[in-house]
């Protein structure tokens, strides 16, 4: 069943709070007969007041037996999460309780809500746009505070605002163009190519720039991926142990111990991190399950976000197996000298030398001088290491993204929709520059700005709020 299937009549209810034990369980009711549903299991002379809360029996309405004392808070319609008239009772936290209380308002008229339907209701009712409706997913799945507060930025309607200021300067620029084609045969020109094309570029400007955030809303949404990978014994799942504060990883001093790719997160300044060790990369192993392990290991590195190779201070660094540093995206990858602390000071220092120099002859002299900021000498005997490459990594990040804008692009859905938009505007834009017919541009541009409108839900098909909407939890 979709949910635009005809169930707009209906009134819908579901458990809102996570199922289980705890104070309260909040259930909600939406449709047009809610407040006569829920007044059937109420004493017959409570009236329901919107936005008034009240405490009260709920009871059977065949038998009188109570089921719960409970606060009821109505909504009337125009005024409520989705729109329509609804009511949230507030029970006793038990799925008992809650299956009681859901059972009676199915007998008094209502119907089992399905996945997303509260969130579908409030898009269809204009009170939410598609944006908007995703971010209320974004929010209830945010796993560090700024992916929260990037969320609860979208669901206030930044990003849209910013998408109804693009969409104004093409509707002017369209409007423009179509005039322009009725009046071409009396020879009027309705607005200079330059007028147009400058408003056309500022748009593809601002487009541009909103694409450009993807990456920073994918971050604050879903977090930073760190892959540690080098030689077995190197210290990787010491690290990685040190990095979560936790026994998460095996340490041993036998080659091979982490067989798989073993992952877990951690929130750091807010944000964030997943962590995932590999199985150590060498080449001469004849046991089919660890060349198993290196081939994760290093297709793991290509899907990382951002790669920590770990290389053994204590050892000769010419002596590295060349898999350690193939198919490196060196702009996202950070080298850590482990075991720092069987080395003095002098040592230090030539090590770092003895890296500089390796990693010129692998990737030449430019990469090479400008590592030193990425290239960490750490203990994971030491009690600050965790705050060390973390610090590092999380600097990188806000300089590379210092720009963590107020609004940023965060889904793959929106970020497709953008890029195509994107790509009709560069084709307007260079028909404008080649005089081609004013037809073709504004066929594109119409096109392009139908992007934009998928993108807020303006424009729709039930296939893609299905999709949309399927992720959602029932009661949501
Ligand atoms: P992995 O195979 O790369 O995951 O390495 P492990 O984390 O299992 O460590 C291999 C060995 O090195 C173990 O005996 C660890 O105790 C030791 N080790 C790890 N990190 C350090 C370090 O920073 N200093 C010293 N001295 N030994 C370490």
């Amino acid at each position: 069943m979709h949910l635009g299937e005809g169930r707009d009549h209906l009134s819908v209810c579901a458990v809102s709070t996570p199922m289980g034990y705890g104070g309260i369980s909040v259930i909600r009711i939406s449709g047009p007969k809610s407040f006569e549903i829920v007044k059937k299991s109420l004493k017959s002379d409570q009236n329901l007041l919107s936005h008034r809360a009240f405490l009260t029996n709920f009871q059977e309405a065949s038998s009188g037996k109570i089921l719960d004392e409970v606060m009821i808070l109505p909504f009337e319609k125009g005024k409520s999460f989705t729109g329509e008239e609804s009511v949230e009772i507030s029970c006793h936290g038990s799925p008992v309780i809650c299956g009681s209380v859901l059972k009676e308002l199915c007998a008094n008229g209502a119907v089992m809500a399905i996945n997303g339907e509260f969130t579908y209701r409030s898009f269809m009712n204009d009170r939410l746009d598609l944006i908007q409706a995703e971010s209320v997913l974004s929010l209830i799945h945010s796993h560090s505070q700024l992916g929260s507060e990037l969320a609860l930025r979208q669901l206030k309607g930044e990003l849209s605002l910013r998408l109804s200021s693009l969409k104004e300067n093409i509707v002017w620029c369209l409007a423009h163009i179509e005039a322009g084609i009725d009046f071409s045969e009396q020879g009027i020109i309705v607005v200079e190519d330059k007028i147009l094309s400058d408003r056309l570029e500022a748009a593809l400007g601002e487009l541009n720039q909103l694409l450009n955030s993807y990456e920073t809303g994918r971050i604050l949404k879903d977090g930073i991926v760190l892959v540690l990978s080098g030689e077995p014994n190197v210290g990787k799942s010491s690290l990685m142990n040190v990095l979560l504060s936790m026994d998460r990883s095996i340490v041993s001093d036998i080659a091979g111990t982490t067989r798989d790719v073993i992952r877990d997160d951690l929130i750091y300044k807010n944000l964030k991190f997943t962590v995932v060790d590999t199985a150590g990369i060498r080449m001469d192993s004849n046991d089919p399950i660890e060349r198993m392990g290196v081939d994760r290991s290093l297709k793991e590195r290509q899907e990382g976000f951002l790669n920590i190779v770990i290389l053994d201070a204590s050892k000769a660094l010419s002596g590295q197996n060349g898999l350690i540093f193939d198919g490196l995206n060196l702009e996202r990858t950070f080298f850590v000298l482990n075991k720092v602390d069987l080395l003095d000071e002098a040592q230090v220092l030539e090590k770092r030398s003895e890296f500089k120099l390796l990693l010129g002859s692998l990737f030449g002299l430019i990469a090479a001088n400008g590592f030193s900021n990425r290239l960490l000498f750490t203990s994971s005997l030491a009690t600050d290491t965790k705050n060390q490459i973390l610090d590092v990594i999380y600097d990188y990040w806000i300089g590379k993204y210092s720009h963590i804008e107020s609004v940023a692009v965060s889904s793959a859905r929106q970020r497709e929709e953008l890029k195509l938009a994107q790509k009709l505007l560069i084709r307007v834009v260079e028909g404008l520059s080649t005089q081609l017919g004013s037809e073709f541009i504004a066929f594109d541009l119409k096109e392009s700005l139908m992007s934009l409108q998928r993108v807020v839900g303006e424009v729709y098909d039930d296939q893609i709020l299905d999709k949309i909407f399927k992720e959602f939890c029932l009661g949501k």
